[in-house]
């Protein structure tokens, strides 16, 4: 009996148990002040692995926190978020999450879910491009800043390496005021006013499911791949006023004519907000020293550390430019 119980015992965090035991005594003995130095010395000196826990103490998860600016401000949010979210490492756990994910969104979304600190919001609800500026600051803390991505140079054609900076890259926030929804018209052939909104990340996880559904059932068909129109339908609130169900946004966005679906497509582009992910960096060849076009993908290689390991010195590095 005595054996079992510290059996079980050795698996519980012997900290929490500290304080458990701690509320159960009665009555509560007036606490000794500490002096400033106590405090101090107690807070640096070295922790002694505890040989009754889990992991004889040794592999305690080192909570270090980082602080992600959102784009967005938190202006989208009302009360539910502020203007930064803070983030700690991704551990293994995450990582085995991630190569286990198949949509994309939703696997993000909810690695990011256990990797926030301090908020009870679902990234979910997150505007898309404050999603993308969470992921590049998981990246960074979890993986460091260093990101070298594959580029041609469109002048000499030499293929070539570029590392990037993710902390240096180059963020548009909402300006002040900004609100949702906003208004994208009056349209140039049938003069329709539309509200819309940006896409959230729910949207996406959506859209996502959608077309992989559609692609399962028409393997052969390269025509009609419905993501374009379903991504113009989830942006509209209303139209002239009037709010619009799924099944109507469809065939409203099915039915617009050309000038006036290109007209919105176009608009709605023009609101871009978060990360830039296109950059630029000077070509390696150097008899050419044109410009570089690379682009940040969260794609496989994105969450993976990149050591600064190819041939250029890290000062011919750190002259990467960012998208100007
Ligand atoms: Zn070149």
């Amino acid at each position: 009996m005595a054996e079992n119980t510290t059996g079980r015992i050795a698996r519980v965090n012997p900290a929490a148990q500290a304080r458990q035991a701690q509320t159960t005594k009665a009555p509560a003995q007036p606490k000794k002040e500490l002096s400033q130095e106590q405090i101090i010395a107690n807070a640096t000196a070295p922790k002694q692995n505890d040989f009754r826990s889990a992991t004889g103490g040794a592999y305690e998860p080192v909570l270090i926190t980082e602080t992600c600016h959102l784009p967005s401000r938190g202006l989208l949010y009302g009360s539910a978020l502020g203007d930064t979210i803070e983030l700690r490492a991704m551990t293994t756990i995450e990582e085995r999450m991630r190569l286990s994910g198949e949509n994309f969104w939703s696997t993000m979304a909810a690695i990011l879910n256990r990797c926030k600190v301090n908020t009870d919001f679902d990234v979910k609800n997150m505007v898309d491009f404050d999603f993308f500026a969470a992921l590049v600051k998981l990246r960074i803390i979890s993986y460091g800043n260093n990101y070298r991505t594959r580029s041609k140079c469109f002048v000499c054609g030499k293929e070539q390496d570029v590392n990037v900076n993710l902390d240096e890259c180059r963020v548009t926030e909402l300006p002040d005021n900004f609100e949702e929804p906003f208004v994208i018209g009056p349209l140039p052939i049938s003069g329709d006013v539309l509200e819309c909104r940006f896409m959230r990340v729910f949207d996406h996880i959506d859209i996502y499911e959608k077309v992989t559904d559609w692609k399962r059932k028409h393997p052969k068909d390269t025509l009609n791949n419905p993501e374009y129109t379903l991504l113009m339908e989830h942006a509209i609130v209303t139209v002239n006023g009037v709010n619009l169900n799924e099944f109507q946004k469809k065939k409203y966005v099915e039915n617009m004519v050309g000038a006036d679906s290109s007209y919105y497509h176009d608009e709605y582009q023009e609101l871009f907000y978060g990360l830039h992910r296109i950059g630029t960096s000077t070509c390696e060849e150097t008899d050419c020293g044109s410009a570089v076009i690379y682009e940040i993908a969260p794609s496989e290689n994105f969450f993976r550390a990149t050591p600064l390991t190819n041939k250029r010195s890290k000062s011919e590095n750190s002259e990467v430019q960012q998208d100007s």
